[in-house]
């Protein structure tokens, strides 16, 4: 919104959203010189990226990871902007290192192959950080729950922003980009405790306040899928998306999400979803040209899955165990029927037997909120019977009752499984043989499943340089963003590389802030 002033404080670079994407953005933009204030709308910091599972994606050289994410894009994104990130995450392995120096973290690399078996696969590995000298996750980050190794990433990046005096308020949400009449970004007005007032960014604004994962209304807007239920947080509600609208952003890559399906928690006052376990990817046989997958028979990368998911009617109706199942597999489930006026698979059903069941818990939930309980999935999924998210059957029968399909139907299903299960070929699907796990001993267990969301990618369109773009391609002067905020990631997802864009556009989005001139 256009506002000349008054404005009640003034800083250089103001940065929203205490992410990895809104730490690196304010770390940069400090080592060069500038100002900064770090606003976060939560009363603690690490949005969803202290939930994340902590390996950053980087190239391990430049070629061959750029034709490979120029595949995985699909022509969605330009190539300028890809090359960007590309060159940006080859500087990731010794920027965490030098990060590292302030709390002595361990910083490691682990090879490991892009997800989809296209050209330039093998050009990846992981930087990680393998541990931190003395950090308790659990006592210096209680409103997370569930943590994986993200949190160690995010307390390497909060150590930094603490040792730099970076300034931090919490509870200060952003709420309306302020503009000249000129269409130049001269501030935000923000808002806390019942308080709103204007600050003043006298170099830039970079917005790094994450996606829709948690605003519902405009989900229904953009993606065919109901019911979709964010995985990790309350607070990434497309505030930055509407701030930059206002502004004129363009907008790209909406419609894609990383997610998959997933339980609901049983605790209605839980807003979370909780994810079904995370298995392993499949590996590429990145040899081939034209992209292959590895032969399973003969590996042993790949676990056992022990469940299967059947519609509405009792039928197998996808691949339950697709090459990158936090990526793709919700997109099975968005069928609707326009007979019957229904979504087909939604809710689908999750079925296991008695054997499947001791394999592993079924779920795990991980979230960033300290006013939700978390939901504590038991080891033998039986406390789940009593949770009510998983239901026993005794029977075929009594199965095909509670899912509400015919039962002989349910049985043909069921007996089509197990025959391809000892033929060791699932001739609907192609599910991977090594996965696949016969549904035969009673008691069996099925619980609802939906489809969950851990992250979206779409948001403002912005150019190699971080900055937010106009619907004609024209920077907006003075407005940037980092992080999931806008993703380059419009087709397929490469695991691990939402954190290597926080990184990445974080830091082009700091330096390149800090080095305007103050406006007066
Ligand atoms: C369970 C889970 C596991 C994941 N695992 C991986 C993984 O292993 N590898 C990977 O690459 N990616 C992973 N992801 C995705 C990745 O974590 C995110 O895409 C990335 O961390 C987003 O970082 P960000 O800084 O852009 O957003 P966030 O970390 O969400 O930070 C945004 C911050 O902005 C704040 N905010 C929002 N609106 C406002 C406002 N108006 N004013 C002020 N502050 C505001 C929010 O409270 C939040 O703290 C995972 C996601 C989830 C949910």
């Amino acid at each position: 919104m256009v506002y000349e002033g008054p404005f009640e404080e003034s800083f250089d670079v103001i940065v929203v959203g205490f992410g990895f994407g809104g730490a690196a953005t304010a770390i940069e933009a400090h080592d060069h010189g500038a100002r900064v204030l770090l606003i976060e709308k939560m009363p603690h910091p690490g949005g969803i990226s202290i939930c994340a599972g902590g390996g950053i994606r980087c190239a391990k050289e430049e070629h061959g990871a750029l034709e490979y994410i120029k595949a995985t894009n699909a022509g969605t994104t330009p190539d300028h902007v890809l090359r960007e990130y590309v060159r940006g995450t080859l500087e990731l392995e010794s920027w965490f290192r030098r990060l590292a120096r302030v709390n002595g973290a361990e910083i490691g690399l682990r090879d490991r192959q892009a997800n989809y078996p296209f050209p330039g696969s093998r050009s990846f590995q992981y930087v990680l950080v393998k541990s931190v000298p003395g950090f308790d996750a659990a006592s210096e980050y209680p409103h997370v729950h569930g943590a994986r190794d993200g949190v160690m990433v995010f307390k390497v990046v909060h150590d930094n922003v603490k040792f730099r005096g970076i300034e931090v308020r919490y509870d200060y949400a952003a709420e309306r980009l302020l503009t000249n009449g000129n269409g130049e970004v001269r501030g935000l007005r923000v808002s806390s405790g019942g308080r709103r007032f204007a600050l003043a960014a006298r170099r830039a604004v970079v917005l790094a306040c994450g996606g829709f994962e948690a605003d519902y209304e405009t989900q229904k807007q953009i993606c065919r899928m109901r019911f979709l239920q964010s995985v990790a947080t309350c607070a990434n509600t497309g505030d930055g998306i509407r701030m930059a609208q206002e502004a004129g952003a363009g907008l790209w890559h909406m419609w894609n999400l990383h997610a998959s399906y997933g339980f609901r928690s049983p605790d209605p006052a839980c807003p979370f979803a909780i994810r079904v376990k995370r298995l392993p990817d499949w590996t590429p046989n990145a040899g081939a040209p034209g992209g292959e997958w590895s032969t399973w028979k003969t590996s042993d990368v790949l676990p056992q899955m022990s469940w299967i998911l059947l519609d509405r009617e009792g039928r197998r109706f996808m691949n339950e165990y697709p090459p990158y199942l936090q990526d793709t597999s919700h997109r099975s489930l968005d069928v609707f029927d326009t007979v019957n006026l229904r979504f087909q698979n939604q809710p689908a059903h999750l079925v296991v037997d008695d054997e499947g069941r001791k394999l592993y818990p079924l779920g795990h939930q991980v979230f960033n909120d300290g006013a939700c309980q978390p939901y504590r999935w038991s080891q033998d999924n039986l406390r789940e019977v009593e949770t009510g998210v998983l239901r026993r059957a005794a029977s075929i029968e009594e199965l095909a009752r509670i899912i509400g399909s015919d039962p002989a139907v349910l049985d043909a299903t069921i007996k089509r499984w197990n025959r391809f299960c000892a033929e060791g070929r699932d001739a609907d699907f192609g599910r991977p043989p090594v996965s696949m796990t016969p549904v035969a001993t009673p008691p069996f267990l099925v619980g609802e499943v939906w489809p969950v969301l851990s992250n979206t990618q779409g948001g403002p369109v912005h150019d190699e340089r971080q900055r937010v773009l106009n619907s004609f391609g024209e920077p907006i002067p003075r407005l940037y963003e980092a992080g999931e905020l806008g993703s380059i990631w419009g087709h397929l997802y490469l695991g691990g590389s939402n954190l290597s864009e926080c990184f990445v556009t974080g830091r082009i989005a700091g330096r390149e802030a800090a080095r305007h001139s103050p406006w007066s």
